[in-house]
Formats: structure tokens, sequence, C-alpha cells
């Protein structure tokens, strides 16, 4: 993009073209928001979301994810109709396990979850196992089980928002950094970018494990950090089932899923900070992948015999309460932040684009109520923590 290109003026400017910003400037555009500029520093995807592992999943400790995460469901389903691509959303269905010490909330969870209009329910480890019957499932009392959900593409999803948000306006400004925002006088002005400025009333960071230094320029430490994490992908074991369903695992610290019908999916709950997002390993250790696998094996023993055909590895934005950071930045009229996901924000991201939408244009998340979620609540205090929080959450 050459400096005559870049557009001067937009009614909006997301900085990041991840699925988060993305999904923003295809509900903006369906809602006719005026000039909307979508801008980020390489393309599409390039961040977290190329690379993960893209489970889709309704449990939640915390009602409003529940609720971001049917919203998004619903969209899932209904990709067609709703962003006019064939989308690729595989309903597999998905199990969560928890340790003996946390049945009773694990129960607790499925009954708020169920009223919130999941498809959820509690399963023996026997009934898990004729579900699954290459998971080994002695050392499970009860699961949580919810047949509607699955697995997406989070490099697929983010170009379908992004296709469909041109078509109905949006700019979109690949290969341009911005560098810093415009403030003056108790209002966010614009964007400094390397190829020139955008002013603009409006400016929404989507940018991921990139934000916080963004943010110090203009005074605000958002307390965002880069996790590093690694995913090991194999080869089916002969004899093992194809398609099987997806799982957090914290028996074993675990998540799976299967991959297609010849391939199996396999991730950490342990990340290592700190790490630059912008200087990280591009390739997954030998070691720390057999390490993952050893462990899963103790869930899906047969993958003692599956070969590992590539690692991925990629970096979270990790928050203090492991929750985004969604809404305007105290101090600052108009700048707006929309990170902090935590590993967790491909399955939420269709319902993030929608409410920080209405957020903008309406004043407040109206179709669910995401103040809970203001970046604000660290400085005051407030983290979010659900009633009947997991150790792991
Ligand atoms: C290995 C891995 C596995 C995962 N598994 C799951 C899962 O199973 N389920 C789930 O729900 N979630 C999962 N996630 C998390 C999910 O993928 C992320 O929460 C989500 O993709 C974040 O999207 P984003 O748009 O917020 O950020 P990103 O995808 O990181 O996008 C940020 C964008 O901003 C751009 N940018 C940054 N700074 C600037 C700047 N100054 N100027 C211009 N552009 C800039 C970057 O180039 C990038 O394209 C996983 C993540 C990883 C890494």
């Amino acid at each position: 993009m050459s400096s005559n290109s870049l557009p001067r003026t937009a009614d909006v400017v997301i900085v990041g073209a991840g699925i988060m910003g993305a999904s923003l400037a295809f509900h903006l555009a369906r809602r006719k928001a005026g000039n909307v500029v979508l801008i980020d520093k390489d393309h599409v995807g390039f961040g977290g979301t190329g690379r993960s592992s893209a489970l889709i999943r309704m449990h939640y400790s915390y009602p409003p994810e529940v609720q971001l995460a049917l919203v998004s469901l619903h969209m899932f389903q209904h990709w067609r109709e709703i962003v006019g691509e064939a989308g690729d959303f595989r309903k597999t269905g998905f199990v969560r396990t928890v340790p003996a010490n946390e049945i009773e909330r694990l129960k607790q969870n499925v009954a708020m979850q169920a009223k919130l209009g999941v498809n959820v329910r509690l399963i023996t480890g026997q009934e898990l196992k004729e579900l699954e019957p290459d998971w080994n499932t002695d050392d499970i009392e009860l699961a949580a089980y919810e047949p509607d959900s699955g697995y997406g593409d989070g490099a697929n999803v983010a170009n379908d928002f992004l296709s469909r948000a041109r078509d109905l306006g949006v700019t979109y400004v690949p290969k341009t950094q911005v560098t810093a925002f415009q403030v003056a006088e108790g209002r966010v002005r614009g964007v400094v970018t390397e190829h020139g400025q955008i002013a603009a009333p409006v400016v929404v960071a989507a940018t991921g494990p990139w934000t916080r230094p963004l943010f110090q320029q203009v005074g605000y430490d958002l307390p965002i950090e880069p996790e590093y994490h690694q995913v090991a992908i194999l080869k089916n074991a002969p004899g093992m089932k194809g398609g099987g369903m997806a799982c957090i695992d914290s028996i074993t610290a675990t998540y799976f899923r299967s991959d297609g019908q010849d391939k199996f999916l396999v991730g950490d709950f342990y990340g290592k900070r700190p790490v630059d997002p912008d200087n990280f390993p591009q390739r997954a250790s030998d070691e720390s992948l057999e390490a993952i696998i050893e462990r899963t094996c103790c869930r899906v023993p047969k993958l003692e015999n599956a070969e590992v055909m590539r690692g991925v590895t990629g970096v979270y934005d990790m928050s203090p309460d492991a929750r985004p950071l969604l809404g305007e930045v105290p101090g600052i009229d108009g700048l707006h932040v929309c990170a902090g996901f935590s590993g967790m924000g491909f399955k939420i991201a269709p319902a993030i684009g929608l409410v920080m939408s209405e957020l903008l244009l309406d004043g407040k998340g109206k179709t669910v109520d995401i103040s809970s979620f203001r970046p604000s609540r660290f400085a005051e205090g407030k983290p979010i923590k659900a009633e009947f929080e997991y150790k792991d959450d």
C-alpha cells in the first residue's frame, strides 16, 4: 500500500485483521456504519487466528461467555445464510472433564448452561466409553456432553468475514503497521501508520498479543501478556475411530479433537511466558510435542502408535482473569480495545464482532451484556471470577 492509496479519513478504523477485527468489520458493514477501514501490519489471519485449534464449545463457568459462545454457534450453524460462504463448521460433539474434586462445580455449570439454552447433559464414564470406544474413561465419574459442538477453521472464518465485509464496502489495508494512536484533548483522532495517517473519531484495536505496547504509548497499561503454545497434529493410529469428539480434559491438562477423518489434534493447557509475538519458534520442539502426546495417551491410549505429522506453534494474548478486554479505554473517548482472548477467542468471535458493533453504534452490547469485560476492571480491582470457576479456567 503506497501513501497515495491509504484512505485519509474513516468513520471507524479497526486495527488488526484477525478473526475479531474481521468479525467486527463484517457486523459494522451489515449495519451500514459508514466508512470502515480494516488495517493489518501483515494480512488477514496472520496472528493467533491462522494457528487456532478452533474448538467450538459452550462450556464456560461465566454465563456471559456461554451466551457469547451460543450466539456464535448459531452463526456457525447458519454460515451461508448469514455470511454468504459455505463455512466449515464440523459438528463432532464435545466433552468437558474435570477432576473428582470439581464434579460439584461441573454439575452447577451444566445446570447454568442448560438454563441459558445450551444442549448439554451430564454423562457417566461408561456412557462416554460407548460414544468414544478409543478413550480410556476409567477415571471419569461424570463429564459434560454437548452433542452440537465441534470445531472450525480460524483462517477460513476470518477470510469469510473479510470478503463479505469488503462486498459491503469495508476498505481492507494489509501490509500496513499502525505505529501509534493519535490522541488530543481526551479523544482519539485517528491512527499513524508506516504509510501515513488516517483520521477517525473511533478506533478499535483488535491486535491480539501486540496490544499492550500500542496502548502504553498513550499512557494506558493493559495487562495483556503473550504466551507461547504448541499443538501436535497426528495421523490416526491403525484401528482408531476417525472423526471423534472434541474434548477439554482437565485430568490430563490437554485438549484434543479429530482433524477430519484421518487425523487428530492435541494441545496443551500450559504455555510459556514471556514470549515475543514477533519472534517465537515457528517449529514445535519434538520433546514438548512428545510430552503433550504422552499425557493425551492416558485418555486415548491408541495415540501411542500414532505418527506425528506436524506441530503448530502460536501465541495467546493472556489477561489476568483469562477473559477478554472489551470496550473504551478510560480517559480516551473513541479508543476501544478488543483483545486478551487468552487462547479462547475463536469460538466466540462471531458474537464478539456483533456485540462490539452494538457497543460502537448503540452504546452497549445488546445481544449480550459485555460491561463486565470493560478494560478498566483490573485497575478497579474487579477481575471476573465465575461463581463455580474451575482451577484451570
Ligand atoms: C495455538 C492456538 C490454539 C488455539 N485454540 C483455540 C481453540 O481451540 N478454540 C478457541 O476458541 N480459540 C483458540 N485459540 C485462540 C483464538 O485463535 C484467538 O483467541 C483468536 O484467533 C484471536 O483473534 P484476534 O483477532 O483477537 O487476534 P489475532 O489473530 O492475533 O490478530 C491480530 C491481528 O492484528 C494485527 N496487528 C497487530 N498489531 C498491529 C499493528 N500495530 N498494526 C496493524 N496490525 C496489527 C496482526 O498482524 C494480526 O493479524 C487458539 C490460539 C492459538 C494460538
